[in-house]
Order: structure tokens, then sequence, then C-alpha cells
């Protein structure tokens, strides 16, 4: 039985439109681009396929909303339906997209950005609309090569910009987990808020340590890809 929201993908109207670029930016994970026809908020979703009998997935826009192109972020599932045969389309070959919906919004106020793996591509778009301003972004990944746009993130947030690696060490890399980079924070600022975009794990145990450590439930907003 479909419930929630798998059913309200299924029922979203998709348009046809063909793929302008897409590029394998890192190992196993694309970037893919096609026409902007609607405008969209910073941190939306769309609902991307192939054709009609495969179930649409969501992804995260990862373009700011004054391109002329709408750029997604994706891995490859190993087994995975979908993700797969995207990652062998060209350019001119067509995906079918519903129109931009969503309500994990930045905003301009003081927020840290917290991320695992593709859960990066909201505060990507987030911080092209110029909403990077009294933000630090805090991303995870297993690898080193799993820093997605991190030129980009380096030059917008400096020091503000932090990359938990669990499995690799590397220069300017942090050498473990986020929610241990986390944990041993000795304080975090009051009255900022938390936003925690990725896996559930991730979320449900970075929500813990936030809480734990004096965040208020109201701050923290999530977006959580399954
Ligand atoms: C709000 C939101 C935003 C998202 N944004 C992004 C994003 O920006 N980038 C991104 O990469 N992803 C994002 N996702 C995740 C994305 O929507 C898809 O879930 C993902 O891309 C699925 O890929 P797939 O179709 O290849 O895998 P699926 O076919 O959905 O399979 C996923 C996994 O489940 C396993 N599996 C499948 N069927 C079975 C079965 N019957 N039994 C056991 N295991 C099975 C597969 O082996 C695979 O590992 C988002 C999700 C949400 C909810």
């Amino acid at each position: 039985m479909d419930t929630g929201l798998s059913s309200f993908v299924k029922k979203l109207p998709l348009i046809t439109l063909p793929i302008h670029n897409i590029q394998e930016i890192s190992r196993d994970t694309f970037i893919i681009s096609f026409e902007r026809t609607k405008e969209f908020l910073p941190g939306q979703v769309v609902a991307l396929t192939l054709n009609e009998s495969i179930p649409p997935r969501l992804y995260s826009i990862c373009s700011s909303p004054d391109e002329f192109s709408i750029t997604l972020l994706f891995s490859v599932k190993e087994g995975g339906i979908l993700t797969p045969q995207l990652a062998s389309l060209q350019k001119g070959d067509t995906v079918r997209v519903s129109g931009p919906f969503g309500a994990f919004l930045g905003d301009e106020n003081p927020a840290w950005w917290i991320a695992s793996g593709t859960g990066v591509a909201p505060y990507r778009s987030m911080m092209r609309s110029g909403l990077g301003v009294n933000k630090m972004l805090i991303h995870g990944g297993r690898t080193a090569d799993s820093f997605y746009f991190h030129n980009e993130f380096l030059t917008a947030f400096g020091d503000n910009y932090v990359r938990c690696c669990s499995q690799e060490k590397g220069e300017g890399l942090y050498d473990g987990r986020l929610t241990q980079w986390l944990r041993n924070q000795s304080s975090l600022p009051a009255g900022n808020m938390y936003y925690l975009c990725g896996s559930a794990e991730m979320v449900v145990e970075v929500r813990d340590i936030l809480i734990s450590k004096g965040v208020g439930i109201e701050m923290i907003m999530s977006e959580i890809y399954f």
C-alpha cells in the first residue's frame, strides 16, 4: 500500500526534458542538469525518473534559482533501480521531472548546515543564492573524494567549512565522523538554527547530540534522504 510521501510523489505531474549536462564529479557521484522551467527556493527538491515504469525519486536542487539550468547531485546506489540507469545517460537524453517543492528552506539567519554525503546539495543551492553569510558547513563523508564542491565551499566559508572524513586521512580533513566532531565541541552557538540533511542515521544521531548539548528542538530542521 502506498502511503504519505511516496503516494504524493507518484501523483506529481512530470515533464520530459533533455539533459544539458551529466558529469561524474567523484567516484559514482554525478551532477545532472536540465532546463529550469519553474522558479524555486534554495533547499527545494524535484522528483525525477526516466519513464513511467520507475517511480520518481526525490533530489535536492544544488544550483541557484537564477541559473538557467537546474542541477542535481546524485550518487549511484549499488543494486538501486534508478541511479545506475541515470549514471549511463548522456547529454541530449531525456528525464521526467516534477516542479520544485519542499520546506527545507535556507534563510539569512545564522545557522549551522550539517550534511552527510550528497546531503550537501541543498546547501550549495543556498550558498549560491547568497545565503552563505553567518553559516558554518559541516560535511561528513567516508572517503577524501566525497566532499563534493569542496573548492566552492572552501572559497565561500574558509574556516567555517569542516570536512569530517571517517575512513581516510587527508590534508584539511578532520579525522573522524561528523558526529564525533560535534560531540567534541565544548559549546554550540545559542540562537542558531541547525539544518541537518542526509541519511536517516546521521540525522537522528546528530539531532540527539544537539539536544544533549542544549539546542532546542525548534531550532533543528531536518531533510532525510531515504
Ligand atoms: C527529500 C529527499 C531528497 C533527496 N535528495 C537526494 C539528493 O540530492 N541526492 C541523492 O543522491 N539522493 C537523494 N535522495 C535519495 C533519492 O531520492 C533516492 O532514494 C536514491 O537516489 C535511490 O536510488 P535508486 O533508485 O538507484 O535506488 P533504490 O532502487 O531506491 O534502492 C535503494 C537501495 O535499496 C536497495 N533495495 C532496493 N530494492 C530493495 C529490496 N526489494 N530489498 C532490499 N533492498 C533493496 C538497493 O540495493 C539500494 O541500495 C533524496 C531523498 C529524499 C527523500
